[in-house]
C-alpha cells in the first residue's frame, strides 16, 4: 500500500507553517483506489467515489405547493374577483383529471397539476360563494403557487460529486433520485499506538509512578468520526527494537500508522530512531502551539505519523496533520476549515510567526453576540482545557495581540473532525 511517495521527506528540519505542511501532505499522498457500495443508510460519513448524476429531475412532476384551486392562467382575474365552478380534486399521490377551460380543480399540496392548469389560489385568499362555486381574486400572476418539474434539480445534473464526504441531506438526495446505495471510498485502516514506559492502559494496574493512557482513545474517537478502520494496537514501551519490530509488523495491512509520544528529542523518545531503523523519517518543526515536532515518516511504503504526547499537542496536531492525510488517502475535497468569527472575551499576547489555538468556550454576551471565552489556563497537558470548552480560537501567524472585543476566528470542535 505505497500511498506516499519518498521525496516528501526531502527536506530537513525547517520550520513548516500550518499551510505549508498542510500542501505537502495534500501534494503527495496518494488516495486509495479501492471503493465499496454501502446502502444509504450506511452512507453518511463516507466519501463518495464516483460523481452522482440525477437520473430524474427534481420534483419529479410539476405539483402543487399550497392547499388551494388550481386553474388556467388564462382564465387569472385581471381586475375584479371571479367565481368559477369547482370540477375535480387532485390529491397527493393520485393523477389528476384534465380541466376544461373556465374550471377550477380543488388541489392539495404535492398533487400533480391537472393538464389544463398552471397556476394555484391558496385555499387562504379564496372564498366559496352560495352556489358552491369558487371565488378566486384578481392580482395574482400566472404559475404562481407550481413547483415546476425539475426546478430543484433537472435530470442529468451532477447533484454530488466525488471526493465529497456525505452528509446526511446528501444522503436524502439519493434517496429521492430512488437510488438504493453509494459507490464510495473503502475505509482508511489506521493502526494506533500509544507510546512510553509512563503508560499503563485502563483496566490495568496502575503502577504509582503511571498514569492511564488517554490519547489513544481520543485519536481513535476521532479517527472513527473520520471514518477510518482502526486497529487499536495498545501500548509501545519506550524500547527502540520492539517499537520498530511492531510498526513494521502493522505496516502491510493499514494505509496509515499513528503513534502518540516519543517523539521529542529527549533521550527516551525512541519513536525517532525506531521509525529510522525500519523507514524513513522527518520531524516535522510545525509553526504551531500548542503541538511540538511531529514526526512524519514512510514505513514499507506506508505513511507513518508520530503526534506529540501531550494532550492538547496530540489532539491540535491531529486537526492539522492526520486529519488531511486521511482526506488525502479518501481522495477526499474536505471543505476548507473555516473559522467563524466570535468575539474575544479574553486578552492574548503571543509570538508572531507561528499559528496559535486558544482553548475556548463561547457564551452570549448581553448584546446576543457570541463571545469566545479563553479557558483560564494553558498547558498542553490539560485535559480539562478540552474538555470544558467548545472549540479552538484561531490565531494567525501574523497575530501577536489580542484583546477583548477584537473578532476572532473559533472553530467547534465538531467541525474538526
Ligand atoms: P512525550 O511526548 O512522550 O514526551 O510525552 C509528553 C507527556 O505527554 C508525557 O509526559 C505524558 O504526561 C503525556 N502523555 C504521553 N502519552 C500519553 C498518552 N498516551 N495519554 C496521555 N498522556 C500522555
Ligand atoms: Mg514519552
Amino acid at each position: 500500500m505505497a500511498q506516499l511517495s519518498d521525496d516528501c521527506f526531502a527536506f530537513g528540519g525547517p520550520m513548516l507553517s500550518v499551510d505549508e505542511a498542510v500542501g505537502i501532505i495534500a501534494a503527495k499522498v496518494t488516495a486509495v483506489q479501492e471503493m465499496e457500495a454501502v446502502p444509504l443508510v450506511a452512507a453518511d460519513g463516507r466519501i463518495l467515489a464516483r460523481d452522482v448524476a440525477a437520473p430524474l429531475p427534481l420534483p419529479p412532476f410539476t405539483n402543487s405547493a399550497v392547499d388551494g384551486y388550481a386553474v388556467h392562467g388564462g382564465d387569472l382575474p385581471r381586475k375584479n374577483e371571479k367565481a368559477f365552478p369547482v370540477k375535480g380534486r387532485a390529491q397527493a399521490g393520485a393523477a389528476a383529471q384534465a380541466a376544461k377551460p373556465g374550471e377550477a380543480v380543488r388541489i392539495f399540496t404535492g398533487a400533480p397539476m391537472p393538464e389544463n392548469t398552471d397556476t394555484v389560489f391558496m385555499q387562504e385568499d379564496v372564498r366559496l360563494d352560495e352556489r358552491g362555486q369558487v371565488v378566486l381574486p384578481a392580482g395574482l400572476k400566472a404559475g404562481a403557487n407550481v413547483r415546476s418539474a425539475g426546478e430543484d434539480i433537472p435530470q442529468g445534473h451532477v447533484a454530488l460529486k466525488a471526493g465529497q464526504r456525505l452528509r446526511p441531506q446528501d444522503v436524502a438526495l439519493a434517496a429521492a433520485f430512488g437510488l438504493t446505495q453509494f459507490d464510495v471510498v473503502r475505509r482508511i485502516r489506521v493502526a494506533v499506538f500509544s507510546t512510553g514506559d509512563e503508560l499503563a492502559s485502563p483496566g490495568t494496574q496502575r503502577a504509582a509512578a503511571q498514569l492511564f493512557d488517554s490519547n489513544r482513545f481520543m485519536l481513535i474517537a476521532m479517527l472513527r468520526r473520520l471514518g477510518c478502520e482502526v486497529s487499536d494496537l495498545g501500548i509501545l514501551r519506550d524500547e527502540r527494537g520492539p517499537l520498530a519490530a511492531a510498526l513494521k509488523r502493522v505496516a502491510g495491512a493499514h494505509d496509515l500508522i499513528l503513534t502518540t509520544g516519543g517523539v521529542s528529542t529527549g533521550e527516551e523518545d525512541h519513536v525517532k530512531a525506531g521509525v529510522e531503523s525500519v523507514g524513513r523519517l522527518v520531524l516535522w518543526r510545525m509553526a504551531i502551539k500548542p503541538g511540538r515536532p511531529v514526526a512524519m515518516g514512510i514505513i514499507a511504503g506506508t505513511p507513518f505519523i508520530g503526534l506529540p504526547g501531550n494532550p492538547v499537542a496530540s489532539f491540535v496536531t491531529f486537526v492539522h496533520v492526520v486529519r488531511p492525510v486521511v482526506f488525502a488517502l479518501s481522495g477526499a475535497t474536505p471543505a476548507p476549515l473555516v473559522a467563524m468569527p466570535v468575539r474575544a472575551a479574553f486578552t492574548y499576547r503571543k509570538k508572531g510567526g507561528r499559528r496559535e489555538y486558544v482553548r475556548a468556550a463561547l457564551r452570549k454576551a448581553a448584546d446576543g453576540a457570541l463571545e469566545a471565552v479563553k479557558f483560564p489556563r494553558e498547558g498542553a497537558g490539560l485535559l480539562s482545557s478540552l474538555v470544558d470548552t467548545d472549540g479552538l480560537v484561531e490565531l494567525a501567524e501574523s497575530v501577536t495581540t489580542v484583546e477583548p472585543g477584537e473578532t476572532v476566528g473559533f472553530l467547534g470542535y465538531a467541525n474538526l473532525m
